[in-house]
């Protein structure tokens, strides 16, 4: 399967080869004649599967043949959950998109408004935008949705986690009735197939393997270690295997600010992100880390979510995610599109429930490494593998990211996050011993 065969047009697959890619990806594959046909899409697939490629390049297509946009009006319009996803997702409609007549803009919050609205006044062909911003500029007039033909709602289930429901349903009665609509998310719970309801049209529906299924390229493995240790560990590990460049995850945002002050302290160029940064402060240190000016880059799950860094050789887990599922997105970090790349994580004895949950989401015991020096005090016990299939449902995600990197907010039935957890560690402790 080639690029040519699936329907887009030299200027198009000239930008894609200057990319470097020869083959579509399975999504690709699957979505770009879809939505060159019209059709309304409903995708799960996750970043690292090539799914962003997967809707601009048949977009850049549609929109090459119509009329450009009037002012203030947009064409199509890419609503992603984070800044940093939309700054990307931006990127890629620039490359791909080189040699067309087109102009899209990005929109987010953090940033001065002002210079947004002069770059919506003549019009854009394709907006990307995170929920808030965007209606604040219809507020202010800056933007009308009349002419819009496609909405493309990216990352569909992270927007429900970080609470933009209904800023994403105040946008969707701004837009016409008529318009293609394609929506891509990692999974699809029954709350994203509730939101699919109302927005796509007799879909589509296609789904590609998550990166657990595929990650052969990436070794992974744990480090057990007391918890007090895990500090001067990491340092070792950076210091002694010379890493470059890492990935660093913290459960929580406090964590992930101590961690970096400490390695900063050590010598080795660290920044931390998560929610509580500034936008600016947010740019600058992923732009510093891909420009190899800072080596470590501490992240919280939400705040890395959708960072499209190529070729990551090495991600680190220092705290284990309380969410399974987290883990795989954590480390489809590394080794993308065929680079090799590890996962190391550093787990103490009172991480081994979630240890072991990990083990059996990927149905895979993780080899254990003690480095000299950091033997455990508080031993981490064996790891016996789980076959039972885990639930295909997720425990429900955080709404919001608290200070601390507590979850907070309630799901349908009013649970609150404490009911929950006490019922997912009720449901854990239940299990029959194996
Ligand atoms: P995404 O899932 O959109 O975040 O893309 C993941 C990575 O795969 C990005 O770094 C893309 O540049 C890369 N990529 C996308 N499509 C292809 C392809 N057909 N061949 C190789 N790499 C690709």
């Amino acid at each position: 399967m080639s690029f040519a065969s699936l329907g887009l047009s030299p200027p198009i697959l000239e930008a894609v080869i200057a990319q470097g890619y020869d083959t579509p990806t399975p999504i690709q594959t699957q979505a770009i004649p879809a939505i060159l046909e019209g059709r309304d899409v409903m995708a799960a697939a996750q970043t690292g599967t090539g799914k962003t490629a997967g809707f601009t390049l048949p977009l850049l297509e549609l929109l090459s043949k119509g009329q450009r946009a009037p002012a203030n009006q947009v064409r199509c319009l890419v609503l992603t959950p984070t800044r940093e996803l939309a700054a990307q997702v931006e990127e890629s409609i620039t490359n791909y998109g080189k040699n067309l007549p087109l102009k899209s803009t990005v929109v987010f919050g953090g940033v001065k408004i002002n210079p947004q609205m002069m770059r919506l006044r003549q019009g854009v062909d394709i907006l990307v935008a995170t929920p808030g911003r965007l209606l604040d500029l219809y507020n202010q007039n800056a933007v009308k949705f009349s002419q819009l033909e496609i909405l493309v709602l990216d990352e569909a289930d992270r927007m429900l986690d970080m609470g933009f429901i209904n800023d994403i349903r105040k946008i969707l009665a701004l837009l016409p009735k008529k318009r293609q609509n394609l929506l891509f998310s990692a999974t699809f719970s029954d709350e994203i197939r509730q939101l699919a309801k109302g927005i796509v049209d007799n879909p589509v529906e296609m789904s590609v393997s998550p990166r657990n299924t595929t990650a052969e390229t990436v070794k992974q493995w744990i480090c057990p270690v007391d918890k007090k240790q895990k500090a001067p560990l990491l340092t070792k590990l950076i210091n002694e295997n010379n890493w470059q460049q890492a990935l660093v995850f913290t459960r929580t945002k406090r964590g992930a600010n101590q961690l970096a002050s400490h390695l900063e302290t050590e010598g080795i160029q660290s920044a931390a992100i998560h929610g509580n940064k500034s936008q600016g402060a947010r740019t600058r240190a992923l732009a510093d880390f891909k420009a190899g000016t800072i080596r470590i880059l501490v992240a919280t799950d939400i705040a890395a979510r959708g960072l499209d860094i190529d070729q990551l050789p090495q991600v680190v887990n220092f705290d284990l995610p309380n969410v399974p599922e987290d883990y795989v997105h954590r480390i489809g970090r590394t080794g993308r599109a065929g680079a090799s790349g590890q996962a190391v994580s550093l787990v103490s004895a009172d991480e081994f429930e979630q240890l072991s949950d990990i083990e059996r989401l990927i149905q895979q015991l993780l080899t254990r490494e003690i480095i000299e020096g950091f033997d455990p005090v508080h031993s981490l016990p064996e790891s016996r593998l789980d076959t039972r299939p885990f639930k295909a449902k997720k425990p429900k995600k955080p709404k919001v990211e608290h200070r601390d990197g507590q979850r907070s907010g309630t799901n349908k039935q009013g649970n609150s996050p404490s009911s929950r957890n006490r019922s997912r560690s009720r449901s854990r402790s239940a299990a029959p011993a194996k």
